[in-house]
């Protein structure tokens, strides 16, 4: 008897799948100061989910600006292993190499379907990658915003001349595009941004959203609301530390990978709903905003603009050119489905109203 129920827990023991019960407690730095939703959204689901799936053996700890002080620095902490992960968006490293910018958006280039489609499917994460070997580290969509907003202005504007000597925060690509035309631009970190162009240090700003924007308050300085051209998909990253990754039991990396893909598609959806719901409230509760569209003057120069930046990158960066390439065959491709699916679709049923 004795010997069957020995040979009974062996048989038990055998059958349990080998799971990883290691303890492990990472650190993960936002470039967003903590509650700033939907773009705090995808580390605070993930670190829940991963707690979750481990039976709480693997613990992310999530440190919003505000703890650590470095909004812009969250790539440089991950790279020396001061955090094991980081949530940011891939722009903020231009200075360190321009590449890194393509990764969160490009100036009238992919919608978010598209964007995504390249990044799983169509070779843009291998890119992603390759850029990323250099800092050590593993990057990984982190969510999209969508199609973002052009940003408040004090002024309106109605020609080119009125951009002439503009103070705007705009990052990225963008950013550049905006200098060829006369405005003095600057990166400036969310916690800072009210005040700044409360007081007139900055004329212009552009930050997400109908939703995260009315939540900061700009419409109380700048009222004047453009339509979008120089955001039209921009991608979060998770990055990791590579040593750090790799030294983890394969199931926590299986874990890991799935929970941040399904962080990053959700974070998506939230933005979209936050965005729609905030559109219709702030017709209702802000008859002051002025939603505007760059007169086409303008919007024609920052295509040539834009178009000049990718090229200047482009003839002097062979891996920007062939990341640049790859997004833009496969957006070419793209394009003329999103126009025969979802625009026609909504221009089709409009127009039967
Ligand atoms: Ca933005």
């Amino acid at each position: 008897m004795k010997k069957l129920i020995t040979l009974l827990l062996i048989v038990i023991f055998m059958a349990t799948p080998a799971m990883a019960e290691k303890k492990i407690r990472w650190k993960l730095a936002m470039t967003w100061p903590s509650g700033l939703t939907p773009l705090t959204s995808p580390p605070a689901k993930l670190a829940k989910m991963v707690d979750d799936m481990t039976n709480g053996n693997f613990i992310i700890v999530v440190d919003g600006e505000e703890s650590h002080k470095s909004a812009l620095g969250i790539l440089d902490m991950v790279e020396e292993g001061v955090y094991e992960m980081g949530h940011s968006a891939s722009y903020y490293w231009k200075g360190k190499d321009v590449t890194t910018t393509i990764f969160t958006t490009v100036p009238f280039g992919m919608t978010a379907a598209e964007q995504n489609s390249w990044l799983y499917y169509g070779g843009g994460m291998e890119l992603m990658q390759e850029c990323y070997n250099q800092f050590n580290v593993y990057a990984f969509p982190g969510g999209n915003t969508g199609v973002q907003m052009g940003g408040w202005f004090r002024k309106e504007i109605t020609s080119l001349k009125d951009l002439q000597g503009l103070k705007m925060r705009i990052p990225g690509l963008a950013g550049e595009v905006f200098a060829r035309l006369g405005v003095s631009i600057a990166n400036i970190p969310a916690g800072e941004l009210y005040t700044l162009l409360d007081r007139g240090t900055i004329d212009a700003l552009e930050w997400v959203g109908p939703g995260m924007d009315i939540r900061m308050g700009f419409h109380k300085v700048a009222p004047y609301y453009y339509t979008g051209w120089h955001e039209p998909a921009s991608d979060l990253q998770f990055l990791i530390n590579k040593q750090q990754y790799d030294n983890l039991p394969k199931e926590y990396q299986a874990i890991l990978k799935a929970a941040m893909k399904a962080v990053s598609a959700d974070m998506y959806a939230e933005n979209f709903y936050d965005s729609a719901e905030a559109w219709a409230k702030m017709k209702k509760d802000y008859p002051g905003i002025q939603v505007k569209s760059f007169p086409e003057e303008v919007l024609k120069r920052m295509k040539e603009e834009t178009e000049k930046v990718l090229d200047g990158y482009a003839d002097q960066n062979p891996f920007f050119k062939r990341v640049l390439t790859s997004q833009q065959e496969f957006m070419n491709k793209a394009r003329e489905w999103t126009t025969i699916s979802d625009y026609y679709y909504i221009e089709t049923s409009a127009a039967i109203q």
